[in-house]
């Protein structure tokens, strides 16, 4: 799950990290409320779940309350594009009105889970405010990183070293080490799955402040985090997506024009790189799961379908836990009761599967039938 800067920036504060003064705002008003316990000036920020809103005019520096409140007036409402968002964009609902920072450099701070040994890791770089992915592909020398032993935590040396070598200003290395500490504490008191400062500034005042602040956070540990939880914004998150998570089935939605519905996030995967093996793209990853009964399978087609991209429906089920004329039923019913009219190509395998093939054929429905997964595929990207 994704919050938005202003939340991230709350949660930080918690673990002592310094963060500017700031107020979320969801109006005009509001804004320029927040701007005059500011002292009349602040910068405007889009609260959006996505990156790169500076070089999108996302945020808006204002040196009087009649800016704020222009600036304020210009992105409430507004969608904004950004090289995060997709060509679609995200419309702005609300604004952290923040104190005006007096910034002498900026730096990169993030913190990730390593898979490959299974140890979070800090990365830093004298490289902030700037994409760190085009850093880590030109120079990757300049992102230094340190992994944490997690019986031991961040210790005091691995982050002086990580301050030194981005050359944080002798005077505030113990200012940075704070920082990074708690940044690190947060991160893994909160099980996040990424932690990003971008940028880490370093003020005219001496100060070591998080002037931007992304957090993610392991879904599967939400439960033991109601006050994250409360952070969720649903605005920010895709309905079909939102809808699927009620029915227990896990959807992503994608670019493309093919509707998957698979068992088991391996199968959906392979189906997706087999699509796209023949030419055609997926319009969703769904793995509606083991024990997928007919209704699931129903709200799987209601939600493929209402894709407006969708123009032809997959379905490759593995009939193991759950049978495969279980899965024949809940196709027909589906297909009956939406009235389906794009066609529709099903591979089964497994359990059950002559008495399931028996059902498709039986429906009256203009069903493909297929026999493996390649042929599934071939026939789903010719027919659409
Ligand atoms: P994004 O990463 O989405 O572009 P940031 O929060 O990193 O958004 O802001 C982009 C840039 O705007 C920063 O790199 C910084 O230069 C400037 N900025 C952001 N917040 C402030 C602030 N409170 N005071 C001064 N400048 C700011
Ligand atoms: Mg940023």
């Amino acid at each position: 799950m994704n919050i938005h800067e202003y939340q991230a920036k709350s949660v930080l504060a918690q673990y002592g990290v310094a963060v500017p003064t700031g107020k979320v705002a969801f109006t005009v008003e509001e804004a320029v409320e927040a701007a005059k316990e500011l002292g009349g000036k602040g910068v405007v920020k889009a609260q959006i779940h996505a990156g790169g809103r500076g070089k999108a005019g996302g945020v808006k520096l204002a040196k009087s309350l009649a800016e704020v409140e222009q600036h304020a007036k210009e992105l409430l409402g507004k969608t904004l594009v950004t090289h995060q968002t997709g060509p679609q964009g995200k419309v702005v609902k609300r604004l952290l009105i923040e104190q005006l920072t007096n910034i002498q450099k900026e730096y990169y701070i993030g913190l990730v889970l390593d898979r490959a040994v299974g140890r979070v890791v800090m990365m830093a770089s004298a490289e902030g405010g700037m994409e760190i992915e085009e850093v880590a592909a030109k120079s990757p020398d300049k992102i230094f990183r340190e992994t944490i032993d997690p019986a031991v935590g961040l210790t005091p040396f691995q982050a002086r070293k990580l301050a030194f070598a981005i050359e944080i200003p002798t005077e505030l290395v113990s200012k940075a080490v704070k920082f990074m500490t708690g940044l690190y504490n947060c991160f893994v008191d909160k099980d996040c799955s990424i932690a990003e400062i971008n940028p880490l500034v370093v003020t005219g005042e001496g100060e070591v402040m998080a002037l931007d602040a992304k957090l993610n956070f392991d879904d599967n540990a939400l439960y033991r985090h109601p006050d994250i939880l409360e952070m969720r914004d649903l605005d920010e998150e895709d309905p079909k997506e939102i809808e699927a998570s009620k029915f227990g089935l896990s959807y992503i939605a994608l670019d493309g024009n093919i509707g998957c519905m698979v068992n088991g996030a391996g199968l959906a995967m392979a189906t997706m790189d087999t699509i796209k093996y023949y030419g055609g793209e997926p319009a969703n990853f769904l793995d509606v799961g083991g024990g997928a009964s007919e209704e699931k399978v129903t709200e799987a087609f209601k939600i493929i379908l209402s894709d407006p991209n969708v123009k032809g429906i997959l379905v490759n089920i593995f009939g193991g836990i759950m049978k495969c004329d279980v899965i024949a039923n809940g196709v027909v019913a589906a297909a009956k009761q939406l009235g389906l009219s794009k066609p529709l190509v099903v591979r089964l395998e497994g359990t059950n599967v002559d008495l399931g093939k028996k059902i498709l054929n039986e429906s009256g429905l203009n069903i493909v039938a297929a026999d493996s997964l390649a042929d599934a595929a071939q026939k789903m990207v010719a027919l659409v």
